[in-house]
This record gives structure tokens, C-alpha cells and sequence, in this order.
């Protein structure tokens, strides 16, 4: 019974009872038998939703009220306030979880438990957080914050890493792995709790990390498997349920209706689609909706379109607009391609029972909570580009998608049902997913871009000094424990090692390894050292051959240049200007004949010729964009049919800008990579020319979440950039750090004042400056009305600007838009 647990802060045990959990799973029951919350570590592998969540609560509040057994290192004596001591992290698979696992901790705060979320700029220790009790990060963060010296990771009593069979994910897994080893390793008391999905090598995992093993299959609410096929469904008890499919009607959308037909009122139920691709849930979502259509209320049409208004207003895009319509009419779709707001809506609505039906891409499987009374996978195969064809989904996967099923409380059990055409497929989709163990988890760590990274970190946090040092590092981790072959990581080590070193990272004194200067701010900087390398090489070629290629540009230029704006002047980022190179223009706006390229048209193809002078950057935003771009770092755009010839064109016409050598056309792989690149910076230039996100999504065939997340990661490297040409004394910094800020905004340089206010973005900042108010100064002294009419008049919107901008007086109380002088209204 909870309330018998021991060993947690006061209060907890009746709060849990509170809750409605009175009594532990039995996983949960025997995870404290092995000492869970006795500071033991444990490998915890579990069914989805078999509460592996308050096992991770039960460690790390035990560990926080057990506190330190040693006097701190500080040797302060004095605990942190709101704890009794000890310190816990947890680490999450997806940046996506770790909001949503603050917000489920925090409900421990009012027991003097202080908790804190990592997320986002890997540059720095995160002091802040020392005051915290218990910490969620994604491993990346945590990694980051090792190489950063967070003083603070050495007081961890307790770390808990979530879906800890990622390890096993080619390009993810080796930092986790990593990361859990220098944990354990700069706390030898550390306890470790890893949460698993069931897995076939569960024990091969808790050998690694010391822990005790809890194993088991028990789930809250039984769950039936099956194979539909013809008109009706074959579960494994061996039961039947008929669900006819209509002559050119499809298996899906029966099931969905048969699912929500139910066997009497109240035993209504949702299902969840799994598909394999973002445009099969898109329009597996508007054939869903007309189902569901037929089954909503009066009151929850109401409500549906109140949330379909919601969706629109998050962002004006095509994958926004097909959301809200299926939304209208209880469907949905997910993937990662949405904006994080539009997922949340769409999740609570579903946990609501507003929504339907929800059909996803497997990303919604990896732990987002949102149990459904039937799960669907429609689509067991999936096109790997590695593998070249279309590949049948780990078993692993299609459990944890079976997992959504049932929800606890509503449903008698939960249905998972896989689809086929004949029985021949029936058969095989028992044997290969329903009577299947999942695999094993391998370690993926003796790849070379893993260890690349990796060992420079390594070496350049101190955890290991000689290539003896690190490869009894090296032992720590899974890897060692499941290679058969102990040569090869010997043998891949001595590789990388020499590529660090011809590259300048590192450098050796005999036996002795240590990092330069550049390898640890590559290694701070959280970069691929192949990506510094790519991103040095571009910048120093560039500096090289700077006066050739703006001679080159002179002729033909695309973008109309301009020496700088004072972007800066408001919130320069601190540390290495050099005084020398600031270029002041006061606070008067970048730009004084802004009426030559204002619209927000293609910044490629309006700009003029006539203007150019020497003042011509150098290099280009577009240069910066694609050295970036080709970085292994940034995921590049596919080429897709016609790509090729269109962006060979581009190549040609924008040579000049490119940094670096381009590669010829027969140099097949490089070359096709170098316009990948190009297609992807052309993107971001794009975005930065102010072209609306709508027109970007269907010219490059993506989502709005991927534009973010390449506008993302383009001005991580770009700040990355920043930092290597500032510590190399290169001139390029300050057309670096414009074509960041750019890319942050997602706009030309004469807005880059004004969008840097709170609140402004793009759009809003076009209209302000067309309104003739160009900078933040403006904003603090330009008439009220003006200001009102170019926001379209919305009043409190205007007020939040102006007091961002330091308005004395923001109040927007008796001012009429229209007031204003004509030329206001763009
Ligand atoms: P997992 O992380 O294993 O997928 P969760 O931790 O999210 O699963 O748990 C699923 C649900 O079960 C949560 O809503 C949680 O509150 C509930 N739950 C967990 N343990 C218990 C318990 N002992 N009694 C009742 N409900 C529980």
C-alpha cells in the first residue's frame, strides 16, 4: 500500500493516496523489494503505461529526502533551501517530454520539492539549477552540461533515464550512453534507475549498470492483440470480433466506427491510427474525420469548432488549415511536423475524448501519454533510405504502439489491431509482431561519428588523458559489455584519435592527450567535430579568397547588399567583440532606403545591381547558410525529382558565395550533397527574405515544424560559427552573427531592430517598419494611433510591445487606430 511507504518526504504517502493510487503495481511492489527506494539502482522493464513514471517518483524523492551521506564539496555544509539534500535528474528521450514531465513533478512542489527543467542552449553549466531538487533534461543537455562543468552534477544522488532502450538508436543512443557513464562516474554512489520498454537483453542492461533487474509483462488493463482480416478480427485468446468492411470500403475507417458504435452507450471508444508517413496520417486524418463526423454530439460540434479556431490561430499555414477542418469534425492527425502547440491540442482534446480518432507517425508512441480504447496500425513497413526500401518496423515499436492501448478507468481492455490483406499476411503478422519477444538492445557506440564526438569530449572534460585512459573509459560502457570483438573499439579509437589531431583539436605530449583551445569550444559548443571542421575550413577558405569572390560578386550580385544594421545595439551578445571592428550607426534604423526592397518578396530575386560598391557582405548570408547546411549537423532537404537541375542552376548562378570549393558533377555523392545543402539553405534564405512559412511549406514540401527545426539548428551552428571565427581573429564574425540574427527572426536586415522587441516577430515588425516605425526607439517614441493601426488594431498586444520596448507610458486606453495618418496603413 502506498501508504505504508517509507522513506519519502513527509506528506507523499497520503498525497499518492490522495491521487487515487492506493495500492502499487506489482512492478512497482517489487521494485522497492529490490531497495528502489533504498537508493538501489534498477533496471525497470515494463509494458507501456505500466507505471514506470512512479517508479522514477518513488527513487527520486526517497533519494531527495535521504540526502548526501558525506558533507558537501563545497564544504558550505549548508543544504539548498526546500531540501533536505539529495539531488535527482531525469533524463527524457525528447525534448517534446521534458516540459511535460516538469508539470507532472511539480505537483510535488507544495512538499518543498523544487523542480527544474534543462532544455535548449548547450552552451552553458546551468548554475541555476543547483538550487533545484530534481532536474529534467533530454541526455543531449545533460552531456552538455558534463563538458560544461556543471559543479552541480556532482552532488546527483540519483538519475533516472527514460526509455533507456534508446541506447539502442544509431544516432542518439551513443550519447546516452556516454552520458550515463560519466554520471556514474563522477558519483560512484550514484543510483540509477533505467526505465525500459520490455525488452529481449533486459539483464545484459542492468549488468552494465549495476542494478537490479525488474522484468515483467503485467499491464493495468489487459490488452488484446490481433490481425484484422476479411470481416473480422482474430485475437490471440483465440476470440473473434466481426467487423465487416464494405465492398471499396477500407479496414481502417470500419474499425474506427466499430470501435465508437461500441456495444452500448457508454462504451464509446477512440482509436488510435498508426501510418508510416506524415502525408499518410494527413490524409488517412481527413478519411477518419468523416467517420467521426458521424459521431459527435451537438455540444462537442460546438466545442470542436471553438478548438478547430484555436488550431488557426497557432499559425496560417496549409498543414494548419487541414488540422482544423478534421479537428471540426473529431479527427486528427500527428507528427512531428506540427508546432509543439498544435500537438498539445490535439493530445488534451483526444485525453478529453473531444477527439476521436488520431492518426500518427510512431513518434507519438515514444512516450506521450494518450491511451486510446483501440490502436490501429495500418502500416507495419516503412521506407528506410538506409536499408533502400521499404522495411518491416521493429517489434520493440509496434509494442509500444500496442501500449496506447486501454484506457485505465474507461475501457473493460484495450484493442491492438494489425491490418492485412490475406491470410498468408494474418499469419505472418502473428508470428513476426503478437507471439514476438522484442530485440535486444544494441550499443551503437562504436560508430565513428559517435566516438568523434565522444572522445573529444572525453579528453576534453578531463575524464580521460592517454588512449589507455579512454579506452578503460570505454569499458564502462554498454558497448564493452556486449562486444565480442574488444579490438575493434582499440582500433576505431586510434582512428578518430588521428582525425582530432590532424584537424587541430586535440594534440598529444607524449602519452599525454589534451585538448587545444579550438577542440574545447568545439567540444562546449556541443558540435560534430567533423561539423567545426567543415564549418573552420569554409571560414578560413573564405577569408582567403575574400577579395577574388567580391570582385566575382560585384558582377552579378542577387542580394542588395548592405554594410550592416545596428542590430546589435539593444542586446549585443557580450564577451568578443573586438572594438576595433564595430561598425556604430547609431539607433537610427539599418537601412535608409528601405523603399528598394520592401514587400516580402523572394530576397533572391528582387534585389538591384546598380547600388553595388565595396560595401558588399562577405560573406553572404546564402554562403553562411549552405557551410552550415552541409554540416553533419543539420539534417538537409531530400532532392526530389527536377530538385536537381533546379538547384545545379542555382549553384552555378551563386558561385561565388559558396565557401569552399564546389564539387564538380562528377563528383557524384559530393556533389548531389552539396545541392542538398543548397536546397536547405535556400530555405533559410527564404525564411530570412521574409517569404511567408505557407509559400516556404509547399515550395520545399515540408511542414512548419520543420521549418523551426531547421531555423533551429541554423542558428545553434551559426552561433557555433560565431564563436570559432571570433576565437580564430576572423573578419567574417559580424557577417556570421547578422546572418544568425537574421535566421532567428526570419527576416531581412532593416527589421532586425525591431523584431529583436518581445512580442514583434516577423510579420508584425514588416508592418511597423512599412508604417514608418523602423526601430525599438520608434516604438518608444512614434504616435500611439500609428503604432495601433499598423497592429491592426489590437490594443493589448500593443501595450505588451511598447512596454517591451521601454515605453514609459504603454497604455493604449483612448487611442483610436483611426487616428492615424494614412500613410500608417501599409
Ligand atoms: P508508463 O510510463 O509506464 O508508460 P505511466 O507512468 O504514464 O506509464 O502510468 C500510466 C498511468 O497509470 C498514469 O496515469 C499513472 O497515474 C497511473 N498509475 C501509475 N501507478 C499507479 C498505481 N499504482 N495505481 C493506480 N494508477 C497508477
Amino acid at each position: 500500500r502506498t501508504a505504508d511507504l517509507t522513506g519519502l518526504p513527509t506528506g507523499i504517502p497520503e498525497a499518492l493516496h490522495d491521487e487515487g493510487i492506493e495500492e502499487l503495481y506489482p512492478p512497482q511492489a517489487e521494485a522497492v523489494e529490490a531497495g528502489l527506494t533504498d537508493g538501489e539502482s534498477l533496471v525497470a522493464a515494463v509494458p507501456t503505461a505500466s507505471g514506470k513514471t512512479l517508479v522514477a517518483e518513488l527513487a527520486m524523492l526517497s533519494s531527495v529526502a535521504r540526502g548526501v551521506p558525506e558533507p558537501r564539496s563545497d564544504g558550505s555544509g549548508e543544504l539548498p533551501s526546500g531540501s533536505t539534500g539529495g539531488k535527482a535528474l531525469y533524463i527524457v528521450p525528447l525534448r517534446a517530454l521534458a516540459s511535460e514531465k516538469k508539470a507532472e513533478f511539480e505537483r510535488w512542489e507544495e512538499y518543498g520539492i523544487d523542480v527544474g527543467v534543462s532544455t535548449g542552449n548547450y552552451e552553458s553549466s546551468g548554475e541555476w539549477l543547483s538550487s533545484r531538487d530534481i532536474i529534467v533534461a533530454t541526455s543531449e543537455k545533460v552531456d552538455s552540461l558534463v563538458r560544461n562543468n556543471a559543479a552541480w552534477l556532482e552532488q546527483l544522488t540519483c538519475v533516472v533515464s527514460d526509455e533507456v532502450h534508446l541506447v539502442d538508436d544509431r544516432h542518439r543512443g551513443p550519447t546516452l550512453e556516454v552520458t550515463l557513464a560519466k554520471l556514474r562516474r563522477l558519483n560512484p554512489d550514484l543510483q540509477v534507475v533505467a526505465l525500459s520498454a520490455t525488452v529481449g537483453n533486459a539483464g545484459e542492461v542492468a549488468d552494465w549498470l549495476d542494478a537490479e533487474l525488474v522484468h515483467s509483462d503485467w499491464r493495468p488493463i489487459d490488452l488484446k492483440m490481433g490481425v484484422h482480416y476479411g470481416n473480422a478480427i482474430s485475437f490471440d485468446d483465440g476470440s473473434q470480433r466481426e467487423v465487416p468492411v464494405g465492398r471499396g470500403e477500407r479496414q481502417a475507417p470500419a474499425l474506427v466506427a466499430d470501435a465508437l458504435d461500441g456495444d452500448d452507450d457508454d462504451d464509446q471508444g477512440s482509436s488510435l491510427v498508426f501510418v508510416n508517413s506524415r502525408r499518410n496520417a494527413e490524409s488517412a486524418a481527413r478519411r477518419m474525420a468523416d467517420v467521426t463526423e458521424q459521431y459527435i454530439t451537438g455540444d462537442e460540434r460546438g466545442e470542436l469548432a471553438q478548438l478547430a479556431a484555436e488550431i488557426r490561430d497557432v499559425s496560417d499555414t496549409e498543414t494548419s488549415e487541414d488540422l482544423a477542418k478534421a479537428v471540426a469534425k473529431g479527427a486528427a492527425f500527428h507528427h512531428a511536423g506540427l508546432a509543439s502547440e498544435h500537438r498539445t491540442l490535439v493530445e488534451d482534446a483526444f485525453r478529453d475524448r473531444l477527439i476521436k480518432c488520431i492518426c500518427a507517425t510512431p513518434t507519438l508512441a515514444a512516450g506521450v501519454n494518450t491511451p486510446s480504447r483501440r490502436v490501429i496500425i495500418r502500416d507495419w513497413q516503412r521506407y528506410d533510405g538506409d536499408y533502400g526500401g521499404m522495411k518491416p518496423l521493429d517489434v520493440l515499436e509496434v509494442h509500444q504502439m500496442m501500449g496506447r492501448a486501454g484506457r485505465p478507468g474507461l475501457d473493460p481492455y484495450g484493442e491492438a489491431v494489425l491490418l492485412a490483406n490475406d491470410a498468408d499476411t494474418r499469419d505472418e503478422l502473428f508470428e513476426r509482431y503478437i507471439w514476438a519477444e522484442a530485440e535486444d538492445v544494441r550499443s551503437k557506440l562504436a560508430a565513428e561519428p559517435a566516438l568523434r564526438t565522444h572522445l573529444l569530449a572525453t579528453v576534453a572534460s578531463g575524464f580521460a588523458h592517454t588512449r589507455e585512459g579512454l579506452l578503460e573509459f570505454l569499458d564502462q560502457t554498454l558497448y564493452a559489455t556486449q562486444t565480442d570483438d574488444p579490438e575493434r573499439l582499440g582500433r576505431v579509437t586510434d582512428r578518430v584519435l588521428d582525425y582530432l589531431e590532424v584537424n587541430g583539436f586535440i594534440e598529444f605530449e607524449g602519452e599525454r592527450i589534451q585538448a587545444t583551445p579550438v577542440g574545447h569550444t568545439v567540444s562546449r559548443l556541443y558540435l560534430d567535430p567533423m561539423s567545426a571542421a567543415e564549418i573552420i575550413d569554409g571560414l578560413e577558405w573564405g577569408a582567403k579568397h575574400r577579395s577574388e569572390k567580391l570582385r566575382a560578386l560585384a558582377g552579378e550580385t542577387p542580394e542588395k547588399p548592405k554594410q550592416r544594421t545596428d542590430a546589435d545595439a539593444d542586446d549585443a551578445p557580450g564577451g568578443f567583440q573586438r572594438a576595433s571592428e564595430m561598425v556604430s550607426t547609431g539607433d537610427g534604423g539599418g537601412s535608409d532606403d528601405g523603399a528598394d526592397d520592401s514587400g516580402s518578396g523572394d530576397g533572391a530575386d528582387n534585389g538591384t545591381d546598380d547600388e553595388f560598391e565595396t560595401d558588399q557582405t562577405y560573406p553572404t548570408p546564402l554562403g553562411l547558410y549552405h557551410l552550415v547546411c552541409r554540416t553533419p549537423d543539420m539534417y538537409q532537404l531530400y532532392l526530389k525529382s527536377g530538385d536537381r537541375e533546379t538547384y545545379t542552376e542555382l549553384c552555378y548562378e551563386r558561385e561565388p558565395e559558396f565557401l569552399g570549393r564546389v564539387p564538380t558533377e562528377y563528383e557524384d555523392v559530393a556533389f548531389e550533397d552539396w545541392l542538398s545543402a543548397l536546397k536547405t539553405a535556400k530555405l533559410l534564405e527564404d525564411w530570412v527574405g521574409e517569404v511567408d512559412e505557407d509559400r516556404i511549406t509547399e515550395r520545399y514540401g515540408v511542414g512548419p515544424g520543420d521549418i523551426r527545426g531547421k531555423v533551429d539548428t541554423a542558428e545553434w551552428l551559426l552561433g557555433a560559427a560565431e564563436r570559432l571565427a571570433s576565437e580564430l581573429d576572423l573578419d567574417s564574425v559580424y557577417a556570421v552573427r547578422e546572418a544568425k540574427k537574421r535566421v532567428e527572426y526570419g527576416v531581412r536586415e532593416e527589421l532586425l531592430n525591431l523584431a529583436g522587441v518581445r512580442g514583434v516577430g516577423r510579420k508584425r515588425a514588416r508592418r511597423l517598419f512599412e508604417a514608418g516605425v523602423e526601430t525599438r526607439s520608434d516604438l518608444r517614441e512614434a504616435d500611439k494611433s500609428r503604432i495601433l493601426a499598423a497592429l491592426r488594431g489590437r490594443r493589448k498586444t500593443a501595450e505588451n510591445i511598447l512596454e517591451a520596448a521601454g515605453r514609459k507610458d504603454p497604455s493604449m486606453d483612448d487611442i483610436d487606430e483611426s487616428d492615424a495618418p494614412e500613410d500608417a496603413v501599409p
